[in-house]
């Protein structure tokens, strides 16, 4: 009984910023109001939300079947083969319907449809109704969250007995989608592996040609989503011991993220979050090698608000979920991250990954 009290919290938001429909489609909006997921296809699926007045639940006849709606929050409008979607839609929105917020992840052709059918209405982003609630996590969710970060920490901790020398970066990657998949995630999100100088390339495609040599650092920036939530952990490994320089390079980024996550407590911007992590690596001087956010919000989607990035003056809260996850990249060289996922509560932040932070001798 979760929803009906979000889809109220939804309406109230409505109310709040004037908007007067919400349409919701493809992508997590939907299962986070309603439980239901909408297929990615050609056939539209789209929740019809009147700020007062019954929901529809608008859905190709033949997917009919697959929605369950025990907790009554909407009638069903199915549509058949010969319907026209956007018609049946554009048929359940007032006509007196100013504001219409639509999902951010609705296909654009059926946006460009339903801008046709429903003319002279002004289209918002859902994110500016949902996205206040999702941001912060009740105890379920944190459960949640926590159980998907342990089940990638155990693999983080497993690989530090792994050989990684003479593997391809694929063939690393393809054992830690392997891991997640064994470890209960119900599908792997993305699993970077990046050895030596592709490092520096912080969103590194891993590769079947490149193999892993000694005396090389290798990034692994893994997560998956484990019943719904998700998880998302860097941790790096050497073959090997470190250089001095390495070594060294490593305790700037490890101080630099814990000064990030103490800097995560409640009443914080997201702003300080990420200038605390910056001010320890520029005060080192990587500055410059220091080249994206410090961090970004999870939960249902592997990145979402509140995003930890200079410019976001939004408080924290208790109970929001979010990454930190300095990086030091040197081009032509290494590169090195470290991610938890961290929690801001009342009594202070919590990181919800417990795996060790050092880096991982391996052979
Ligand atoms: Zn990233
Ligand atoms: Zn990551
Ligand atoms: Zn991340």
């Amino acid at each position: 009984m979760i929803h009906a009290p979000r889809i109220t919290r939804a309406r109230e938001r409505m109310a709040a910023v004037g908007v007067d429909v919400l349409l919701l489609s493809v992508g997590p909006d939907l299962p986070y109001l309603t439980g239901y997921e909408a297929m990615p296809l050609e056939r539209l699926t789209m929740l019809v939300l009147p700020v007062e007045g019954e929901a529809r639940l608008v859905v190709p006849g033949l997917e009919a079947p697959r929605v369950d709606n025990r907790e009554q929050l909407f009638e069903i409008a199915a549509w058949e083969e010969t319907d026209d979607p956007i018609a049946v839609v554009a048929g359940l929105v007032s006509a007196s319907a100013r504001r219409i917020a639509i999902g951010d992840h609705t296909w654009a052709r059926f946006v460009l449809d339903l801008q046709r059918a429903l003319p002279e209405r002004a289209f918002v982003r859902a994110t500016d109704v949902v996205s206040p609630l999702r941001i912060v996590k009740d105890a379920d969710e944190i459960a949640a969250l926590t159980r998907a970060a342990h089940a990638v920490d155990g693999i983080a901790a497993d690989m530090r007995a792994v050989r990684f020398s003479g593997r391809s970066e694929l063939d690393v990657h393809r054992e830690l989608v392997d891991r997640m998949l064994a470890a209960g995630h119900d599908r792997a999100n993305f699993a970077i592996v990046a050895a030596g100088a592709n490092a520096a390339s912080p969103h590194h495609e891993p590769s079947a040609e490149r193999l892993i040599a000694d005396g090389e650092l290798v990034l692994c920036d893994f997560g998956g989503t484990m019943a719904g939530y998700c998880s998302d952990i860097t941790r790096m490994f050497h073959v090997g011991e470190p250089s001095e320089e390495v070594a060294g390079v490593y305790a700037v980024l490890a101080a630099a993220q814990e000064a990030g996550v103490q800097a995560a407590t409640v009443g914080a911007r997201c702003e300080d979050v990420d200038a605390a992590s910056r001010r320890v690596i520029a005060d080192a001087g990587f500055g410059d090698y220091f080249v994206h956010r410090v961090g970004h919000g999870i939960g249902t989607e592997a990145h979402e608000d509140p995003y930890l990035v200079a410019g976001n003056a939004l408080a924290l809260e208790a109970g929001h979920a979010f990454s930190v996850e300095p990086g030091i990249y040197l081009p032509d060289r290494f590169g090195m991250r470290l991610e938890d996922i961290v929690v801001a509560r009342a009594d202070g932040p919590e990181r919800l990954n417990v795996a060790p932070r050092d880096i991982a001798i391996v052979a």
